[in-house]
């Protein structure tokens, strides 16, 4: 099973994410919640106030570390 190890990134898992999404219906722009925002965010497109939502996004990895424990998971579930 050594090959799930060479999968590409677009197939890192999903997870429920919290997001912004713009408060204006005819804008789509939304970001990812951050630990940064202490209030509500404003939108960068419209300049709107967002709206706490959530989505199903794939997990954001930064490191060689965190991937291979995301792959490690993923094979360990495959096993299962
Ligand atoms: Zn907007």
């Amino acid at each position: 099973m050594s090959y799930l190890w060479n999968k590409p990134l677009e197939n890192l898992p999903e997870e429920m994410t919290t997001i912004w999404s713009c408060g204006q219906g005819a804008c789509k722009s939304w970001i990812r919640d951050s630990f940064s925002f202490k209030d509500q965010p404003i939108c960068p497109m419209c300049k709107s106030a967002m709206v706490r939502s959530e989505k199903i996004l794939p997990i954001l990895v930064k490191t060689d570390q965190e991937i291979k424990h995301y792959r490690k998971k993923q094979r360990a579930e495959e096993v299962n």
